[in-house]
């Protein structure tokens, strides 16, 4: 069986947002992007939006109950499959999501965590900052973000092991080999 309803994990920059492009080619199932729909939020000046800006831009996590509602919106309109990218990223929001796909009468088929070298991120990041000019991706901006995983998304890492859920596959490499060593591991 392929897995379709996939929790992507991983931190910043070790390449979730391009892997879940590839993967939503790959195997025809939608993108949900908490950072995108937040970003979105933002330009649009949004009350979520107006209340996120500050805490993205310091590399701070958006209040759970603002971004669980914003995921639970696009959840129940992916029954079939999707790729969650970006969230969960605390444990409250871990269990928000196993009630929510509760109540959808679904459950999560994996978690794929990316797995990568600190400072080969911080480099990828730097270089994306320069050519998407994104607000958060400046040194000082990256250091925060990584240390809140650190602190904050890691220990999903256990919450899915224990489950029998995660399933970690190495970040670094190019696309391609990233996308071949994913597809394998979710035997797709
Ligand atoms: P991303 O594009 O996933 O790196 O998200 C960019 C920023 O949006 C993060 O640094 C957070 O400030 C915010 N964000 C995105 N997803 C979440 C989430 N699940 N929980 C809290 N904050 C989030």
């Amino acid at each position: 069986m392929s897995a379709s309803r996939i929790v992507l994990l991983g931190a910043p920059g070790a390449g979730k947002g391009t892997q879940a492009a590839q993967l939503v080619e790959q195997l025809g199932i939608p993108h949900i992007s908490t950072g995108d729909m937040l970003r979105a939020a933002v330009a649009a000046e949004t009350s979520v939006g107006l209340k996120a800006k500050a805490l993205m831009d310091a590399g701070q996590l958006v209040g759970d109950d603002i971004v669980i509602a914003i995921a639970e919106d696009r959840l129940g309109e992916a029954k079939k499959g999707f790729i969650l990218d970006g969230f969960p990223r605390t444990l409250a929001q871990a269990e928000a999501l196993d009630g929510l796909l509760e109540k959808l009468d679904s459950s999560l088929d994996c978690c794929l965590a990316l797995t990568a070298d600190t400072e080969a991120v911080v480099e990828r990041l730097l270089k994306r900052a320069e050519i998407e000019g994104r607000a958060d991706d400046n040194e000082e901006t990256i250091r925060e973000r990584m240390k809140v995983y650190g602190e904050q998304t890691a220990p999903l890492l256990a919450y899915y092991r224990e489950r029998g859920l995660l399933v970690e596959v190495s970040g670094m490499g190019t696309i391609e080999a990233v996308l071949g060593r994913v597809l394998g591991a979710l035997d797709a």
